[in-house]
């Protein structure tokens, strides 16, 4: 599948109610990272990670609210209406987005291979990504 590795494709995607509403272009043959740490585990996060650049919200910047824990390093977002976290700041790559690929509009347009992230031994996890 080497030919697809330099195909690039814009996906949207978003909160469940829409008031938050993105769109990304990234390569179709993509990494996601499946987290085990706390909030992850529990609301069953799916990280593709999106440089900034290559990202925009296109609207709902209003209806995010923001959850901090632990070293505050990560920024969680979610929709106050829905509250549905379609897409926050982690703390493994502070230079892009992770969005959540069960947020997104057509996951199936990606061809994803999943990578576990032992985020309950984070340190190690993270240096083991690097
Ligand atoms: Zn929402």
């Amino acid at each position: 599948m080497a030919h697809d590795s330099s195909e690039r494709v814009r996906i949207q995607g978003g909160c469940h109610c829409k008031a938050v509403r993105f769109e990304a272009d990234v390569e179709r043959v993509a990494e996601i990272l499946d987290c085990n740490c706390s909030i992850c585990s529990m609301t069953g996060f799916r990280h593709l990670i999106v440089p900034h650049g290559d990202f925009r919200l296109l609207r709902g910047e209003d209806r995010l609210i923001r959850y901090r824990f632990g070293t505050g390093a990560a920024d969680h977002l979610f929709c106050g209406a829905c509250g549905v976290k379609s897409f926050y700041q982690p703390r493994s790559h502070l230079e892009a987005w992770s969005v959540n690929l069960n947020a997104l509009d057509d996951p199936a347009a990606l061809k994803i291979a999943a990578r576990p992230f032992d985020g309950r031994h984070w340190e190690s996890a993270k240096a083991a990504l690097d």
